[in-house]
């Protein structure tokens, strides 16, 4: 794994392949083929930064850490939804930074934020560049320039405090850097979206990301118990106690507030102890209604599993398309995996064996029928590679993108038939829609739709339409516009619907008493 991404594709640059023969086949079916052209190199609008700025800024962080080559800019365009990849395919690069800014210390970014309000000029604090809701594309007319904060510099393990069970991350830390750094402790934070290879800590927390193994280890937001946040009015520091109730928990007001209110510099987890064993493994359920009553009983009984996940009969049918016993009978129905890490000893406490035992029984009992470890080892091994594809379907013509939303149990089935309805209706007939579960809490669970469509003339309108459709029926039926994918630019007006009046006034209160000048992303996260 590189530390860049490909500018205009997901991930490591040496992963970007063909589409397999077999999915190749099914999408030729399905949709259609039609190979687009590759756009060759496009250069980058010039920088618009005074070169006076540029020097104070070589003066505050030191001239190797100002960049502005177009290549860093390039690669500081931008995240990586599908809008985002079409448009940096297209040759678009309207919203590159002018300059890439690469603070390495908390006084360095406070600093950074002073010069910001002094000149006006725009920051918008990067991570991992792996944001797919328009959170790194701010809004930068009026503003005497544009600064990607790259936080790459903040890589450190900062504390470990055994007893007490938390670790203090500095939010350039990508997720494997910061599970390789625990588990020298023998810890681990248990934090793994599908994007954990690029992701940071900082953005985690900016984001509210939910992990693949959030079930057993928690939502990243649920992990963090204190917080140090660089603000125009000064350093916020949070989080002095387990518990408390002294007022409102600020520090849930930081928490997905994707840059526009701080520059988190520092983040305190909660974590565990590295899990011994691990074992996933496949069930198989008549319906996605059964599996997903079963999965509320299990949420509801205090019987959660470390990885649990429910595919509706459409992606299970797909997913398992391309392996060998195709049209066998454990392809219909619906797939869940199940995950259990924890102490291999089955004397202890949670121990992967007794743990596993009572969830299978639960499940046996709700109508589940075990497929064994073979296809949750599969998913486990192969739950990084499904971003390649995306990029490998743009190739052929293909637009596919996700989208995610929440809601309690009683309107699961009707937010999940909303929005395919609303997909298909804005996409046509021609349309593949799937959906799995991906979170599950005692409320309620989440719901997490891949779509594949033709591209056609235009693909960004298009995409743009549907997502409108379907971002409106999920506020329709009283669900939430993300679960975990945060606002960004790209929710901005469902967002606005969801908390009301009252509640964009008290964003737009404290962004006001935090950033007065409004320099921390502009146009972001706030209606
Ligand atoms: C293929 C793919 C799969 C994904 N899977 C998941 C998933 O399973 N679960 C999930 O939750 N999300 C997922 N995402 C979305 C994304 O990975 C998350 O939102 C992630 O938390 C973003 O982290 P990042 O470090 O890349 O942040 P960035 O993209 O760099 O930034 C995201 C936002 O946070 C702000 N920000 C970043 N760092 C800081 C900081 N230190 N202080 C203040 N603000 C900051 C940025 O300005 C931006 O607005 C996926 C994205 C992709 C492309």
């Amino acid at each position: 794994m590189t530390s860049e991404m490909h500018p205009s594709r997901w991930g490591d640059p040496t992963m970007a392949g063909e589409l397999p023969e077999s999915t190749r086949d099914l999408v030729e079916i399905a949709l259609g083929i039609q190979e687009t052209p590759a756009v060759g190199e496009v250069s980058l609008p010039p920088s618009r930064l005074q070169p006076g700025l540029l020097d104070e800024l070589a003066q505050l962080l030191g001239a190797e850490h100002v960049l502005t080559d177009d290549e860093q800019r390039r690669l500081r365009t931008r995240g990586k939804s599908t809008p985002d990849l079409l448009k940096a395919r297209a040759g678009d690069l309207s919203d590159a930074p002018d300059a890439v800014v690469r603070p390495g210390s908390h006084a360095d970014v406070e600093n950074l934020i002073s010069f910001a309000v002094r000149h006006h000029v725009a920051l918008v604090p990067f991570g991992g560049g792996t944001c797919v809701t328009g959170g790194l594309a701010a809004r930068r007319e009026g503003y005497a320039g544009l600064l990607s904060v790259d936080l790459v510099r903040l890589k450190a393990l900062r504390d470990v405090d055994r007893r007490s069970m938390t670790a203090v991350l500095e939010p350039g830390l990508r997720g494997p850097e910061a599970e390789a750094l625990l588990a020298e402790h023998g810890l681990v934070l248990g934090h793994y979206p599908q994007s954990f290879e690029y992701a940071s800590i900082g953005g985690f927390a900016a984001t509210r990301s939910s992990g693949q193994a959030s079930a057993g280890y928690g939502r990243f937001d649920a992990m963090v118990v204190g917080l140090t946040v660089a603000t125009p009015q000064g350093t916020l520091d949070l989080g002095s106690s387990p518990a408390n109730a002294a007022g409102p928990d600020l520090r849930q007001l930081v928490l997905g507030s994707e840059g526009t209110f701080g520059i988190i510099t520092a983040v305190r987890v909660r974590v565990k102890e590295l899990p011994a064993e691990k074992v996933y493994e496949a069930w198989q359920f008549g319906s996605f209604a059964k599996g997903a009553d079963a999965m509320r009983h299990l949420a509801q009984n205090n019987l959660m599993p470390t990885v649990l996940r429910l595919s509706d009969e459409a992606e299970t049918a797909l997913n398992l398309a391309s392996q060998s016993d195709v049209g066998g009978e454990a392809n219909s129905g619906c797939l869940m995996i199940v995950g259990h890490e924890g102490p291999a000893d089955a004397s202890a406490t949670g121990s992967v064996v007794g743990r596993r035992a009572l969830v299978a029984d639960a499940l046996t009992r709700l109508g589940g029928v075990s497929l064994g470890e073979e296809r949750g080892t599969a998913w486990a091994e192969g739950r990084f590679h499904a971003p390649y594809l995306r990029d490998s379907l743009l190739d052929v013509g293909v637009l596919a993108e996700t989208l995610e939303t929440a809601t309690f149990w009683a309107d699961r089935e009707r937010v999940y038939t909303a929005v395919r309805d609303a997909l298909t209706h804005e996409l046509g007939e021609q349309t593949i829609v799937l959906c799995h579960i991906s979170h599950v809490y005692e409320t309620g669970c989440s719901l997490y739709f891949t779509v594949a469509t033709g591209q056609d003339e235009d693909p960004l309108g298009r995409w743009a339409a549907a997502k409108a459709a379907a971002s409106q029926a999920m506020i329709d039926a009283g669900a939430t516009i993300t679960h975990h994918h945060a606002v960004g630019t790209d929710h901005l007006p469902w967002f606005a619907q969801e908390i009301g009046p009252v509640g964009v006034s008290i964003l737009r209160s404290v962004k006001d008493g935090l950033d007065p000048t409004g320099v921390l992303n502009p146009g972001v996260m706030i209606p």
